[in-house]
């Protein structure tokens, strides 16, 4: 059997590790203390956030497929929000999705802690090199292991720090390298008080705010009331290295303004902050795989910022990588 490495324990990581792990030996780096990257769920307290990703639509057959038994068992459900769109100054609108709304249960790290299940995974593990010796790969980790030898290396992590770990002489002829990342704000709060408004979901324009939802209404959730509210890429990225609470601060404000009710008085709030959130310019491509070299890279920024493009570049790379084993 060979042996492959993945670097990254996000959708797109455990994606490849589950549809390979019957023809290959496969081993995950994961440097967080937990599986899942931006599907984490954050803890505080007796208060639970999705402070990544809200939730997801299923639309291609193959991730229908590959998630069916988890609709099935209930760990995916849909959630049905009243979702507005806000605007400072004007009239509230109601806003309808088209699709179907899917979240896992009971938290949002749930679809990954249960895809991680039987895999090899050694959390707290940051690669920061890769070396080729005698055809074979070896992984050094920020805490000074050197793990291997693998045949194969595949990358499941944000453009800028797969550019940092595959050779220059591969990126920099690919379009990996024009790839555009934009970061965001997640400020979440938690309240004593039920929430006194009659929707459960809001899209906001022309604010430094550009979505919030009522954490504890997605289903299975605990039954604290908690607000998750998510700032406008641009504006992010536009002050991704400022102090938090200073962002923080201006957040709330802004959110207190929107709503006329002072938030500051909340009983907790934090703020945390993404630095690869969206994808504004994707690679155009549906991953990288180096037969000779025996790299390959997945990841949603190949396709889109979404849950769904993180599986499709993923599940698209298994099923290449299958037919080189
Ligand atoms: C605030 C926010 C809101 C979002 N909202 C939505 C939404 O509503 N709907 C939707 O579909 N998508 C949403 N997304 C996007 C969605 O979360 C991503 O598309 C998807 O989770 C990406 O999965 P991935 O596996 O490609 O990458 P990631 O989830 O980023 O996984 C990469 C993993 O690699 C690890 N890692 C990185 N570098 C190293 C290293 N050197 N060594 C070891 N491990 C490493 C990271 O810790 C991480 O666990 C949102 C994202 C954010 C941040």
């Amino acid at each position: 059997m060979k042996h492959i490495a993945i670097i990254g324990s996000g959708i797109s990581g455990l994606t490849v590790a589950n549809l390979l792990k019957k023809q290959a030996s496969i081993e995950l780096f994961e440097k967080s203390r937990g599986v899942s990257g931006r599907m984490s769920t954050r803890y505080a307290d007796q208060f639970q956030f999705d402070h990544g990703a809200q939730d997801f639509t299923i639309r291609d057959p193959a991730f229908k497929e590959f998630l069916a038994p988890h609709i099935e068992s209930g760990l995916l459900q849909q959630w049905k929000p009243k979702l507005m769109l806000l605007e400072k100054g004007k009239q509230p609108k109601e806003r309808q999705w088209s699709d179907i709304h899917y979240v896992p249960t009971p938290k949002m790290n749930s679809l990954c802690i249960k895809m991680a299940e039987d895999l090899n995974i050694r959390l707290n593990t940051e690669i920061i090199k890769i070396e080729k010796k005698d055809k074979l790969w070896f992984l050094s980790s920020k805490d000074k292991n050197i793990y291997g030898p693998f045949d194969w290396v595949i990358t499941s992590i944000p453009a800028t720090q797969t550019i940092k770990l595959l050779p220059e002489a591969i990126t920099k002829h690919t379009s990996i390298k024009d790839v555009v990342m934009a970061g965001c704000y997640s400020v979440m709060i938690a309240m004593e008080e039920p929430f006194q408004w009659e929707w459960q979901a809001a899209i906001v324009k022309n604010s430094p705010i550009s979505w919030m939802a009522i954490n504890s209404n997605k289903p299975g959730r605990s039954e604290h009331h908690t607000l998750m509210v998510q700032t406008d890429n641009q504006w992010a990225e536009e002050r991704i290295d400022a102090d938090t609470a200073e962002i923080q601060s201006i957040i709330i404000k802004e959110l207190s303004d929107l709503l006329s009710y002072d938030f500051s008085k909340s009983s907790y709030i934090t703020t945390h902050r993404w630095r690869y959130a969206d994808t504004k310019q994707p690679a155009g491509m549906d991953y990288h795989l180096n037969q000779d070299q025996k790299l390959g890279a997945c990841g949603d920024w190949f396709i889109k910022g979404r849950i769904e493009a993180a599986f499709l570049s993923a599940y698209r790379l298994s099923k290449k990588l299958e037919t080189m084993l």
